[in-house]
């Protein structure tokens, strides 16, 4: 008789490392949920300014191509808001797409600052983007500071991989 495994169930990881922050790595533990509705009247999570149906909503629809790097970055943080595991997919280069992405529903973006870009421009074909994520969850507050690498093919950016800055304190005042 097979003893049943006991899966460490009993919440989110107290680590905070990548698994738990999303953007890099998907916390493929997860089961899946439905899409948050962000209605195109709402101001975009990106903090563009622009409502929503204006702004990532066009390149969540395909609508729009992503004109930049930061702009495909933006995308994908409102993505992220979204529980748009779909777009993260197909924003994501086959290379080091994951095989599966499931978002954790009880992940909250609640704000994107971009840091700095280099290159990612409409006649680049790579590019970086280092930004920081404030999100909440259920061990509370954090910040997610990655540098995130860009690749553009056939006229269109994908996200590549990301490297996590160290020393982040993680509880911004
Ligand atoms: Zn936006």
């Amino acid at each position: 008789m097979r003893a049943p495994r006991a899966r460490a169930s009993t919440g989110p990881s107290t680590r905070r490392t990548s698994e738990r922050t999303g953007l890099a790595v998907p916390a493929a533990r997860l089961g899946q949920t439905g899409r948050v509705k962000i209605d195109d009247t709402d101001r975009c999570p990106c903090l563009s300014g622009d409502p929503y149906g204006r702004c990532c909503g066009l390149v969540h629809r395909g609508e729009r191509v992503a004109p930049t790097a930061e702009a495909l970055m933006r995308s994908r943080y409102s993505a992220f808001v979204a529980l748009d595991g779909d777009y993260l997919k197909r924003s994501w280069h086959p290379s080091t797409r994951p095989g599966s992405l499931s978002l954790d529903p009880d992940t909250r973006c609640l704000r994107l600052d971009i840091v700095r870009t280099w290159a990612g421009g409409p006649f680049d074909d790579a590019g970086e983007v280092e930004f920081r994520a404030i999100a909440r969850d259920a061990d509370g507050r954090y910040v997610l500071h990655e540098v995130s690498t860009f690749t553009r093919e056939g006229g269109e950016w994908f996200y590549v991989d990301g490297v996590q800055m160290p020393g982040e304190p993680g509880q911004p005042s």
